[in-house]
């Protein structure tokens, strides 16, 4: 799912890769002009570093490598601006410990910038006066700080908006967005790798309308809730629980056979048979369950899941059936 969080990590690795390389083309020329040559080769190394990154990420839309490189480039830019420059060209540091928050997650950028600065302190230090010191410290550690508490809590909020978008609010399993999201990535990685399988469960409370109509839509929901429960305690973590809709819901197993996918099923039909949810109230499912065969469509293998279930309502419910 492309969010606006990616989006945004493409435009500042975007912004600071474009920068660093255009802003070394007057030195390139310079260089030149002097006929610096090994300082020369060394920005045209750095000019081409930064180029590379920039049009791999504008193609490839990609930053998890490259929020990293350019990461380590700014605190190296910003460490040879003050080392070879000295210390009039301080506030430099300000732009590049920000940027580090755009790039890393905030207690990685914390820990760096906090690292960097205790560096650049001890570099500084003979320098200033006790006065400037003591400013630029109390500025420096306020920015770190400011910046660690803004991107801590855009993270926080990130993850909530993430949750809400994908999970069911009821039965806290995923929804029908996040399964159509993860069928697509699995039928993606089984075109790639044939070898590999996957199985696909589709499950119905059997005769769920009645337990409404008897014991009301509060208890329908519990036992919704509880059903979900049942089922989350008993697949791998790596298997997801997804609310197709109303009293339908798929599990997605991934590196399992039909064979072993039908195994799980009886588990699962067995477990939710034994479990109680309410007095009065004696769940059951019906499951159809399906391998994924290569070149299938995510929908077509959905298709025969449902069509397997079918059939285990048609032979009397509280049964699994294979397609
Ligand atoms: P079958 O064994 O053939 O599946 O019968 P069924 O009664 O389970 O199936 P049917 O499709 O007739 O009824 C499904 C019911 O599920 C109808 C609908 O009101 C109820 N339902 C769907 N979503 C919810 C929900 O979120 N909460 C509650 N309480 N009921 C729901
Ligand atoms: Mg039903
Ligand atoms: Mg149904």
């Amino acid at each position: 799912m492309k969010t606006i969080k990616d989006d945004t990590d493409v435009l500042v690795v975007l912004i600071l890769s474009g920068a660093m390389s255009l802003g070394m083309v007057p030195f390139l020329i310079i260089r030149y002009l002097s006929r610096e040559w090994l300082i020369f080769a060394l920005d045209a190394g750095a000019f081409f570093a930064t180029l590379t990154l920039f049009l791999y990420v504008y193609v490839t839309r990609k930053t998890a490598v490259a929020r990293w490189l350019v990461a380590i480039l700014c605190v190296v830019v910003m460490f040879l601006t003050v080392h070879i420059k000295g210390i009039e060209n301080l506030m430099w540091i300000y732009p590049g410990l920000a940027a580090l928050f755009f790039l890393l997650i905030p207690n990685v950028a914390l820990a760096i910038g906090s690292v960097f600065l205790l560096i650049v302190t001890i570099m500084v230090w003979p320098q200033v006066t006790p006065a400037v010191l003591a400013q630029f410290l109390v500025t420096t550690i306020s920015l770190l700080l400011f910046c660690f508490a803004f991107s801590y809590r855009a993270r926080k909020q990130q993850q909530e908006l993430s949750s809400l978008a994908t999970v069911d609010a009821l039965t806290g399993a995923e929804n029908r967005r996040a399964l159509e999201e993860a069928l697509l990535s699995v039928t993606g990685r089984l075109s790639r790798y044939p070898e590999q399988r996957a199985s696909v469960l589709m499950i119905d409370l059997d005769e769920f309308k009645t337990i409404n109509d008897t014991f009301g839509h509060g208890v329908g929901d519990a036992v919704l809730k509880s059903f979900s429960e049942t089922i989350q305690s008993r697949i791998r973590a790596s298997d997801g629980l997804y609310r197709f809709g109303g009293e339908e819901f798929v599990v997605i197993a991934e590196h399992t056979s039909l064979k072993e996918a039908h195994h799980l099923a009886e588990t699962l039909r067995l477990a939710i048979e034994q479990s109680s949810v309410h007095d009065g109230v004696n769940l059951t499912i019906s499951l159809g369950v399906a391998e994924y065969s290569p070149g299938e469509s995510s929908y077509q293998w959905l298709g025969r899941a449902d069509a397997a279930l079918y059939r285990a309502k048609q032979t009397g419910r509280n049964v699994s059936c294979t397609a």
